[in-house]
């Protein structure tokens, strides 16, 4: 039996990882597909963010039974805001020790539902070792412990330390959680505050090579590499190429430790994707600025209390992105606020088990609205052999219909994935909106990438992730992150 490697790279995007691999500038990863499979264009979860991929990659189910809904999102049964770190305003107006306790803790034992196993529980079960090195979501059997870094233990009143986590057999979270291998170690890449306490592409790295020089590489072990989202975030995916160059570079050393490419090949199979694409933001007008098209309405302030009896909105941003949770009947004149906005793409609702996604077309002479209906089960069939029952115009979502087949353009896997994240939520009373192609939203504290990339919505730009598999002539069924977890379970046996 083969060992497993899986490798997810944050932003990598599979149009200039196409041209490179073209090049001939990426050796190793081309070293790699060789020996299996390119998926050039595989399909991840919505929103394109990546604590939701993350946790689709470990339960291999979407958000509707994984029930991780957001980067930000609203909690009513603690009626208050959920975020695994957006951004520093945003982290700052909430609390650090709470950000820090969703992120680190409560995301994996708390939100992540128990009615589904991850990856590392099912094959713990087998009798099989698991790994996990910088991954972000890792809920597994084995107990591991947390040893807070001074600054962060002040932040969170030392109330994480020593905390217990549940996570893979080998379990690395930066300097925060370090793998229990047979001999002691120490790891040299850097690991201060401002390399995110060993949360970095290096870090990853140097835990891999001393798990394998101590030959105790797992039956799988999950890796991430997260430097090529910020690099893409600021300088916008023209730049991706140089990038995505020096991670093949970083892939190299990883390879190397396993005797290079060729022996790594032999011996093991690798399967390296990224969580979600991104779409480039106009420099200068790229922004929404939520405050200013819902300004007849009273928002949450982030820095205060959520009371439903005084507000009408609680905004949470996931950049291209946003659940806008609605109080005091306000849903309607928030989704006419939204659609006269012509930046906006589309306002989406839910109603039981029905969705209704609405879209003004402002460019037309006469301003038209359009409206697209839709539920589980049904005589329409989409490419992945899930049923729907669809009725109005099919072009809110680019779908094409014929005989009874839906396919998707320029929203992959559309219908399903946008279901997800509604019925995700624990509530009902949500608002999914999503921005155009060049723009993200802006909301109190929110992050801006002027001028750079940001992703989070339905959009192919946003949505198609590349992957690679080597060491192995099998696929997964389809090439969606979700079908991941099947594939990897069936490879290892
Ligand atoms: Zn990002």
């Amino acid at each position: 039996m083969k060992k497993v490697i899986l490798l997810l790279v944050d932003s990598l995007l599979p149009g200039p990882l196409e041209k490179a691999m073209e090049r001939g500038e990426v050796p190793n990863m081309s070293a790699i597909a060789e020996t299996g499979t390119f998926i050039k264009r595989g399909v991840t979860l919505l929103p394109t963010m990546s604590c939701v991929v993350d946790s689709s990659i470990i339960t291999g189910c979407y958000p509707d039974e994984h029930h991780v809904p957001g980067l930000m999102w609203y909690n009513p049964k603690e009626n208050r805001i959920v975020d695994y770190g957006s951004s520093f305003g945003i982290t700052w107006r909430l609390g650090f020790k709470q950000v820090l306790q969703d992120v680190i803790h409560d995301l994996h034992s708390k939100h992540l539902s128990k009615k589904v196993t991850t990856i590392y529980e099912d094959l713990e079960k087998r009798g099989l070792t698991t790994g996990n090195i910088n991954f972000g979501v890792y809920r597994g059997k084995s107990e591991h412990t947390m040893k807070m870094p001074f600054l962060l233990n002040l932040m969170t009143k030392f109330q994480l330390n020593n905390k217990k986590v549940k996570g893979p057999n080998i379990l690395t979270v930066g300097k925060l959680v370090k793998g229990e291998l047979n001999k002691p170690y120490d790891i040299n890449a850097p690991s201060s505050v401002f390399k995110r306490y060993g949360l970095n592409d290096e870090y990853t790295i140097e835990v891999f090579q001393e798990i394998v020089r101590q030959k105790q590489l797992p039956d799988f072990t999950m890796m991430y590499f997260p430097d090529l989202d910020q690099a893409v975030h600021k300088k916008g995916t023209k730049f991706a190429i140089d990038s995505i160059q020096k991670i093949d570079k970083k892939i190299g050393q990883l390879l190397d430790a396993l005797g290079g490419p060729e022996k790594a090949m032999e011996e093991t199979i690798w399967i390296i994707l990224s969580d979600h694409g991104q779409t480039d933001v106009k420099e200068g007008i790229g922004q929404i600025p939520l405050p200013e098209i819902l300004s007849d309405l009273t928002i949450h302030n982030l820095r205060k209390p959520i009371d439903s009896a005084t507000m009408d909105v609680v905004i949470c941003n996931n950049e291209r992105l946003t659940y806008l949770y609605f109080f005091r009947m306000k849903k309607d004149k928030i989704m006419e606020a939204l659609l006269a906005d012509s930046r906006i793409d589309f306002v989406a609702h839910r109603n039981n088990q029905q969705i209704t996604v609405e879209k003004r077309d402002h460019d037309s002479n006469k301003k038209k609205d359009l409206k697209l209906v839709y539920s589980e089960t049904g005589d329409y069939t989409d490419p992945y052999n899930q049923t729907w029952n669809i009725s109005g115009d099919y072009q809110v979502l680019d779908l094409h219909v014929k005989d009874n087949r839906i396919d998707y353009d320029d929203y992959p896997d559309a219908l399903k994935r946008l279901q997800a994240a509604f019925f995700g939520q624990r509530t009902q009373d949500v608002l999914v909106v999503t921005a155009k192609p060049g723009y993200e939203f802006q909301s109190q504290g929110s992050a801006n990438h002027n001028g750079g990339g940001s992703h989070g919505s339905l959009h192919r730009q946003d949505s198609e992730i590349p992957i690679i598999i080597g060491g192995t002539d099998k696929k997964p069924k389809y090439p969606r992150i979700v079908d991941l977890k099947k594939f990897i379970l069936d490879l290892i046996h």
